[in-house]
């Protein structure tokens, strides 16, 4: 009679790891209060997520309240069944030296980026919210995709984070528009140093993150693309349900209808077009 003693060993596993409770959420909330008294944050819950913000106490509540709320909502409507399986914190710093200081202090951290980033080892996301909360909305996508889809490769993961970080609402759905990452997209595109598209798709974590191309860029102007065609939710759903194809190309060119070495090069031709890169 194994049977039940299987079913208490699933109940077990699943109480270790749930999405956190609103008593789990106020006692954190409680403890970071306590730990910052005189430091000059303000604390607030936001779930699933507890955010911690050395902004004017206003602000703070407004980012919590606002865009965080409004980015959470729409992208659980739109992909994630799941929220994040334990607490996760935000800082919101007002500024790089806030933000590096804080980092160090807090996490023991030096960030290599000015913007800010996802910790799963620290279940924190750190970031300078002073250049705007595009950076906020990129991050809450990677617990997500942690949550949802564990084994999304890195291109996927960020390319996604990436396209919203100049999110927008459209027709009730998150909707990511052309930024700041375009031109050295279109630059590389000019000087033909990116690589074919299947290379972007194969790659591995570090090659995506030590990538000589832009490869940020990349993933988040095929996603932009999809999202345009109307075909990046069906895409996400396939990717996630596909168990013989990790690198997400059998998933793209199902739902495109074409093998990517035709469609590369009218994905090209698109991008290089592509207006509306001055933010
Ligand atoms: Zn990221």
């Amino acid at each position: 009679m194994t049977r039940p003693l299987l079913i208490v060993c699933l109940a077990a596993a699943s109480a270790a790891a749930a999405e956190p409770s609103a008593a789990d959420l106020s006692g954190r909330r409680t403890e970071l209060e306590t730990r910052l008294r005189g430091q000059g944050f303000t604390v607030v819950v936001e779930p699933p997520f507890v955010i911690i913000g050395d902004e004017a106490p206003a602000t703070v509540r407004h980012h919590a309240a606002g865009i965080l709320h409004w980015s959470i909502q729409l992208l659980e409507a739109e992909y994630f069944k799941e929220r994040p399986q334990k607490l996760i914190e935000i800082w919101l710093f007002k500024n790089e030296r806030t933000y590096r200081s804080g980092a160090k202090k807090y996490f023991g951290d030096e960030p290599d980026t000015p913007y800010g980033y996802y910790s799963s080892e620290h279940e924190a996301m750190v970031m300078n919210i002073g250049p705007g909360a595009g950076t906020l909305v990129h991050e809450v996508v990677h617990p997500y995709i942690e949550a949802n889809f564990p084994s999304a490769p890195a291109w996927f993961n960020e390319g996604l984070a990436s396209l919203y970080e100049r999110p927008t609402e459209k027709k009730g759905h998150i909707w990511g528009l052309p930024n700041w990452r375009l031109p050295n997209l279109k630059r590389q595109i000019a000087e033909r140093t990116l690589p074919d598209m299947a290379t972007l798709l194969g790659t591995s974590r570090d090659a995506f993150y030590n990538a000589e191309f832009d490869a940020y860029a990349y993933a988040r102007y095929l996603l932009l693309y999809l999202q345009e065609q109307g075909k990046l939710t069906e895409f996400y759903r396939k990717f996630v349900a596909d168990q013989n194809d990790p690198t997400g190309r059998a998933a793209l060119e199902e739902v495109l209808g074409e093998k990517l070495e035709t469609f590369e090069p009218r994905w090209r031709k698109w991008a290089v077009a592509l207006k509306g890169d001055n933010h």
